[in-house]
């Protein structure tokens, strides 16, 4: 079996980074991805605080990013990780039963998007449905559409929306946001936009084919209330994708990757890069940053430098 100096699992802004660093640096270098490459910037419809770019289509930058993270000799390959291992050589074992070795892990693996559990919503994904407002925005021409949650990503993508849906109402389940003021001030002075606070959604109803809208609770009253909306994207926030890491006691009581300033953990040569980790700021570009930290750390460790 081939074995690598680097393996990132994840080809998000995080790990198309470290494969830059650690390609650039030397070392043998693969960049696995269980999807597209682009991670969350592939469902963001503009950057506009990455510096030198005003702004930027996500899956743009991300394109960008993807030729990149292989230009300096990084293999990218399809690959979903279910297990590591550490070792002097760590495993990375993959989900069709693959097992693969490399000196130093880095796991960018992001987030994953946290599901509204309430009736009716799994049975319409794709049906009306959508975590992901740039993939599926356009087939809401003059709809109406519902936007859930009060963060940086409901607020950013509610407006993105207002470019096709006719009416978007954005629920908050409390009145205050979690957002920057400028993307709550473009929610607030778009006139597309209605915002309800304090109303929590109980239930998605269908007539068999799609979404025909959502029922919602006052939670000052428990008085109940039905919207007519035919697109429903929910935005409450993530989860971190560390499944593979569990049993490894690396992790804190929400699942994100505790790290030094070296974006190593307590294991040595296993870092994590990017949302994954636990950090004050998630950001495109602090997951650059995390990135390139974490490649340049492991090439100092593996050349011996340190
Ligand atoms: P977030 O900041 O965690 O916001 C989640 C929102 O959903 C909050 O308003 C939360 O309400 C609400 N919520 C949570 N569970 C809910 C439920 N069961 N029912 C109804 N509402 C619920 O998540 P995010 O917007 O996805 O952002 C994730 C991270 O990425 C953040 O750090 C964010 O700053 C970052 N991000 C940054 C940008 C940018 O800088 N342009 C863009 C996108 C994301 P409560 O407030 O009541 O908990």
């Amino acid at each position: 079996m081939e074995k690598q100096d680097v393996i990132i699992i994840g080809a998000g802004p995080a790990g198309m980074t470290a494969a830059i660093y650690a390609s650039r640096a030397g070392l043998s270098t693969l960049l696995l991805e269980e999807s597209a490459p682009g991670g969350k910037l592939l469902k963001t419809s503009e950057i506009s605080n990455w510096p030198g770019l005003i702004k930027e289509e996500g899956a743009d930058l991300a394109g960008n990013m993807r030729k990149h993270a292989t230009a300096f000799g990084a293999e990218y390959r399809y690959g979903k990780v279910v297990q590591m291992q550490d070792g002097y050589f760590k495993t990375v074992f993959l989900e069709n039963g693959e097992s693969l070795k490399s000196r130093a892990v880095i796991a960018a693996s992001g987030t994953r998007e946290r599901l509204l559990q309430i009736p009716g919503e799994k049975e319409n994904i794709g049906q009306g449905v959508s975590y992901c407002a740039v993939c599926d925005g356009a087939f809401y021409r003059d709809a109406e559409v519902a936007v859930i949650g009060g963060g940086n990503s409901a607020l950013e993508e509610a407006v993105y929306l207002t470019r096709f849906a006719r009416k978007v109402t954005i629920l908050m389940r409390r009145e205050g946001f979690r957002a920057q003021q400028t993307i709550i001030d473009a929610a607030k002075r778009n006139p597309r936009i209605q915002i309800l606070t304090k109303v929590i959604p109980t239930e998605i109803l269908d007539n068999g084919e799609h979404v025909t809208g959502i029922r919602v609770k006052k939670s000052e009253t428990g008085q109940e209330f039905l919207l007519k909306v035919q697109g429903i994207f929910p935005y409450i926030g993530s989860d971190p994708a560390t499944g593979f890491l569990k049993g490894l006691d690396v992790l804190d009581e929400k699942g994100y990757l505790i790290t030094g300033e070296n974006m190593e953990t307590k294991i040595k040569l296993l870092y994590g890069a990017g949302d994954v980790r636990k950090k004050l700021l998630r950001q495109v570009v602090t997951a650059v940053s995390d990135g390139a930290v974490a490649a340049q750390d492991a090439f100092h460790k593996i050349k011996g430098a340190y």
